[in-house]
């Protein structure tokens, strides 16, 4: 399902005709992502979009509300009673019953589902945003982290969660600044569950630092992993100048290499345990 407007693309060739790269919504006027080759309307109620942002909503790994395919939704939209996400919550059974083709059985089940889709995880509430970029998986990620507060959190506060990265952040960043509205009228209709909220750390050595552990240690890197999570730490995958502390095990490799090369410090285990004490 397209979820991406291309609003505009052309060639960057200077041999061209040079064009005034537009820095807004030729339909809604909201301020556009510049992704280079192409500008992207982020406004989840700009005309352009809203069609397929709500059939992305309603699909399976978003907030999977059966009845609601693509021609319902076209009709919803065609009808004026839908122009965004947020009107489906509003609909009766009087209004559905208005539109041709739509039985009281069907119709009952359109609300019904609608019914049913609150209260859902927090992490399909964001999927189903269509943040570009953002699928189930940094969905999930970014649930786990900051839960509701995701829209609060800054660039340099996203790209620390695992497998989020600059392209992502950005895009997630313009998504909220366009439609934080949204998002909260959204997320006070549809109440999706809070993921737990991880416990603040006391302050110690490994809070809010990145730490990356390789080589073997005496239990499995999950444990240690959880262990140091539990702490306040960022467990990262790999090595780079963002990271505060390698903490190795035997037979560690290149990431022991690369830490030692970036000056990063490098812990044993019993250093380690020795730091939390
Ligand atoms: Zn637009």
């Amino acid at each position: 399902i397209p979820k991406i407007i291309k609003v505009l693309t052309h060639e960057r060739d200077e041999s061209q005709v040079k064009y005034e790269r537009p820095s807004l919504c030729p339909v809604c006027q909201s301020e556009l992502l510049d992704e280079g080759v192409l500008l992207k309307c982020q406004n989840l109620e700009c005309e352009a979009r809203v069609v397929n942002s709500i059939i992305y909503f309603a699909s399976k790994a978003c907030l999977n509300i059966d009845g609601l395919g693509n021609k319902i939704v076209e009709t919803l939209f065609a009808s004026g009673l839908v122009k965004s996400v947020i009107d489906l919550f509003g609909l009766t059974l009087e209004q559905l019953l208005s539109l041709e083709g739509f039985k009281e059985k069907k119709s009952q089940n359109i609300l019904n589902s609608l019914e049913n889709a609150k209260g859902s995880e927090y992490w399909r509430f964001v999927n189903s945003l269509g943040i570009e970029h953002v699928g189930e998986v940094a969905s999930k990620s970014l649930s786990e982290v900051f839960g509701s507060s995701f829209i609060d959190a800054s660039k340099e506060e996203i790209v620390l969660v695992d497998g989020i990265g600059e392209e992502m952040a950005e895009s997630i960043l313009e998504f909220v600044r366009v439609n934080r509205e949204i998002i909260l009228n959204l997320e006070a209709v549809l109440k999706p569950m809070k993921p737990l909220k991880r416990v603040e750390a006391q302050d110690n050595p490994f809070k809010g630092r990145v730490v990356v552990l390789t080589g073997t240690m005496s239990e499995s890197r999950g444990v240690i992993k959880e262990l140091l999570e539990s702490f306040g730490a960022k467990v990262s995958g790999s090595v780079s100048k963002k990271t505060d502390y390698l903490i190795y095990g035997e037979d560690a490799g290149s990431k022991y290499d690369k830490a030692i090369n970036l000056g990063v410090e490098c812990l044993t285990e019993i250093d380690m345990k020795n730091k939390i004490k």
